[in-house]
């Protein structure tokens, strides 16, 4: 079909059983929080939600880029929720979260791209969970270096960016990204604070070689990038989505893992249904996990 190849047979699973799943939705509903779990239509939502895990999506679920693999709607971004902070925080407590896990659409309209919001949510969330482990996973803030120097100061336990393919792709997937620019940022994250962790996640089968996938590793690593998530892309929708190039079974994550790791990453997490949220509480800094 035009969505590109059928869905293999690992691509199919059961939904995990129990009420945690209308617990986490409930609780989302009533502190009006969006997650990148339901806006990006993740396969993982019923098995994280059942275990009272999400991920945070803040400032608005309108996204100001047009990155064609993407499902979170795009438009005219809506304005900053100054109480956010204050009922992200109270969500985490409620969940009982010991490492919380905040991003956000790409907010290109805004001075600073949403970087004091960012600050503010975790802030707050230290505030009422001071043992909990932090992790953001933003946006490239158009490599305005103020904006990503804001957060770094936050000091979040884990800086998560995602490159999501490898640069010859960009122009087709990512829009308005810049694979050297998305670079800068984590290579940025490091050098002003080293003790941050610094995680960048890939989509596979988007039409990428072996070998552009090893170049993208051996930047990563350049820039002592601690964390890499790989998992299959997905094409969110039937239509106006970016088709599927190919699946690659569960055993071909495993290889490429294994060759991620010779690489020297301190954690990889590789396989069809991984997201670069997906079992993040279990990638953190020993001193802190
Ligand atoms: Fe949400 Fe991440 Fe789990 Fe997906 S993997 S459901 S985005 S927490
Ligand atoms: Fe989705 Fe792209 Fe917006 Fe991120 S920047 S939320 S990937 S459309």
């Amino acid at each position: 079909n035009h969505r590109g190849p059928r869905l293999p047979p690992w691509l199919k699973r059961p939904l995990p059983r129990g009420n945690g799943n209308n617990f986490t939705h409930n609780l989302l509903q009533d502190l009006r929080l969006e997650t990148v779990c339901e806006n990006a239509r993740c396969p993982n939502r019923p098995e994280c939600w059942a275990q009272r895990t999400a991920t945070f999506m803040i400032l608005g679920n309108v996204c100001t880029r047009p990155c064609s693999f993407c499902s979170v709607p795009k438009g005219t971004p809506q304005s900053v929720d100054e109480d956010e902070p204050e009922r992200l925080a109270e969500a985490c407590v409620r969940l009982g979260l010991r490492h919380v896990v905040i991003t956000s659409v790409t907010r290109d309209d805004l001075p600073d791209g949403g970087a004091e919001h960012f600050v503010r949510c975790l802030e707050a969330v230290r505030r009422r969970l001071p043992h909990a482990t932090l992790e953001v996973l933003t946006p490239d803030f158009q490599g305005h270096v103020a904006a990503i120097d804001r957060v770094i100061a936050a000091r979040p336990h884990v800086f998560n960016h995602n490159l999501e393919t490898v640069p010859r792709l960009y122009r087709v997937a990512r829009g308005r990204a810049e694979y050297r620019r998305s670079l800068a940022l984590l290579a940025r994250v490091k050098e002003k604070d080293p003790a941050i962790f610094t995680k960048a996640g890939l989509m596979l089968g988007l039409g990428e070689t072996l070998d552009e996938v090893l170049e993208v590793f051996a930047d990563l690593r350049s820039i002592g990038c601690d964390i890499v998530t790989l998992g299959q892309y997905l094409a969110p929708t039937l239509h106006h989505s970016l088709p599927v190039a190919r699946y690659l079974p569960p055993e071909e994550f495993d290889s490429i893992a294994q060759l991620a790791r010779l690489l020297g990453f301190r954690h990889v997490v590789a396989g069809p249904f991984v997201r670069s949220s997906y079992h993040a509480a279990e990638m953190l800094p020993a001193h802190s996990a």
